[in-house]
């Protein structure tokens, strides 16, 4: 295998470990060989071979598999020195690593390593995530315990494992005797499972129950999985009995998680449930104005063209991650180069990312949104009636579908209640003649653009 073949693996493994894992433990693996169905790695210290080793290398491994490497064992060395080979390990105690954020800790905790970055300080807070956050600032307080557990729930790259970290730094920093643990709801498994393959579910249960605080996040991952869902069930009691923090994340509401045992369901609604909501444009223009002012020192002389950000914020909808990400990009990209950040080179250099992130407007939703703005029925849009007040809306949608989708002119006809597409040209037409004289049509027509565009 070359380190070609490789990296393209290594991306692939984005998809099994997400993005924070793949950035903290599978980006600086240095691939040494595969030779004989061993592929060996190297890496920067021995705690961050065991990491990998127990974490990672099952995914390592199958990815590999399936791009037609053969390999059967995963090794790590660091500089030339390898650690001990897989039966060894097996025998040590069972996978106790230390949390990064408890370095002075004698007590070993078995939790995940957390993100320096992601503190409340670098939380950029908007409409969509104020009550998130102030829910997780009041438990990072560790007062009282007044909802138990906290649920946050959201879609992908909006905060969730942010705010957790950010709860557990904000903790360690407060009160540093608080034992707390923050882990994914796989690894919880995963220990789980090697518990129960060690014989050692006694010490598991032990450790888990005598946390102060419990974070357990992508909670979701456990659908389906019987015994882990049983024993989470389990842990979750005991510490609840105890009164104890308890912090969940998911990627939707306990309610709709398929799968998952009613008991454990209605268990995670009894504390705050709340959601972080899609970003809104200004969330996402704070969110970039703080960035760059972390990317100041790093890129110094750098200049960024008045606008660029606002435009970024406004084509990049789908996710913080990919928005960090395409400001990175640019950064690098203009420092590389020597140029300014303008507008044309940010349409070059994301050219991909923006293409990927252009909202697939439906013809539905301009009918839906127009007919609100309107006040009419969504079931006039596509009926028959003729009426100014209603014929005039018809048309305005008539003429956003024809600029805001891709459709043809009979497609769009069909989705108004099939009429001919000599029909919807003439509605466009006339809604472009209109917008010669007309300013309170053109002021509507701004902001149902801007609306559907989000
Ligand atoms: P999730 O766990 O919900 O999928 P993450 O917490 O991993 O999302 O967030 C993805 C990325 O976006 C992280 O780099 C995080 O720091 C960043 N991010 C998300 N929301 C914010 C915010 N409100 N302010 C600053 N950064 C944010
Ligand atoms: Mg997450």
């Amino acid at each position: 295998m070359t380190n070609e073949t490789w990296g393209l693996v290594r991306e692939e493994l984005i998809k099994r470990v997400g993005k924070n894992n793949y950035v903290t433990w599978i980006e600086p693996l240095k691939f040494s060989d595969l030779n004989n169905g061993v592929v060996r790695f190297e890496v920067p210290t021995s705690f961050f071979g065991d990491w990998v080793s127990r974490n990672f290398s099952d995914h390592i491994r199958a990815q590999l598999n399936t791009a037609g490497q053969q390999v059967e064992r995963v090794e790590f060395s660091v500089g030339n020195r390898s650690t001990p080979p897989e039966p060894m390990r097996a025998a040590t105690a069972p996978a106790r690593a230390k949390p990064a954020a408890r370095p002075s800790d004698t007590d070993e905790m078995p939790g995940a390593p957390l993100d320096a970055r992601f503190t409340f300080d670098s939380f950029v807070v908007g409409k969509p995530n104020e009550l998130a956050h102030a829910a997780a600032r009041r438990v990072a307080e560790g007062g009282p315990v007044t909802f138990n557990p906290l649920f946050l729930y959201g879609g992908v790259g909006l905060g969730k494992t942010h705010l957790m970290h950010a709860i557990a730094h904000e903790l360690q920093t407060r009160q540093p005797h608080l034992r707390v643990l923050y882990l994914s709801a796989e690894q919880f498994m995963y220990r789980f499972v090697q518990a129960l393959r060690e014989r050692q579910i006694m010490d598991f249960k032990e450790l888990f129950r005598s946390v102060d605080v419990l974070m357990v996040d992508d909670v979701q991952f456990i659908a389906g999985k019987d015994s882990t869902q049983e024993e989470f069930f389990h842990t979750f009691n005991a510490l609840v009995d105890q009164n104890k923090q308890i912090v969940i994340s998911a990627d939707r509401a306990p309610g709709e998680i398929k799968d998952l045992e009613d008991r454990i369901k209605s268990r995670l609604q009894c504390g705050l449930v709340v959601d972080l909501h899609p970003t809104d444009y200004e969330l996402r223009l704070g969110i970039l104005q703080q960035k760059v002012e972390l990317y100041r020192s790093q890129y110094k002389g750098l200049v960024i063209a008045d606008g660029v950000l606002e435009f970024l914020a406004h084509r990049i909808t789908t996710n913080v991650r990919v928005l960090e990400g395409a400001l990175t990009r640019l950064f690098a990209f203009a420092s590389l180069v020597g140029r300014e950040i303008t507008l044309e080179l940010a349409q070059d250099c994301l050219a991909d990312i923006l293409r990927a992130s252009d909202r697939k407007l439906t013809i539905e939703e301009i009918q839906r949104k127009v007919a609100e703005h309107y006040n009419i029925r969504l079931s006039d849009m596509i009926g028959p009636k003729r009426v100014r007040t209603i014929a005039r809306p018809r048309q305005i949608a008539m003429y956003l579908a024809k600029q805001l989708t891709p459709r043809s002119l009979p497609e769009i006809g069909r989705r108004f209640g099939g009429r001919d597409h000599t029909t919807i040209m003439h509605g466009v037409r006339k809604i472009e003649e209109l917008m010669a004289t007309d300013s309170q049509l053109n002021d509507d027509l701004q902001m149902l653009r801007r609306q559907l565009q989000g």
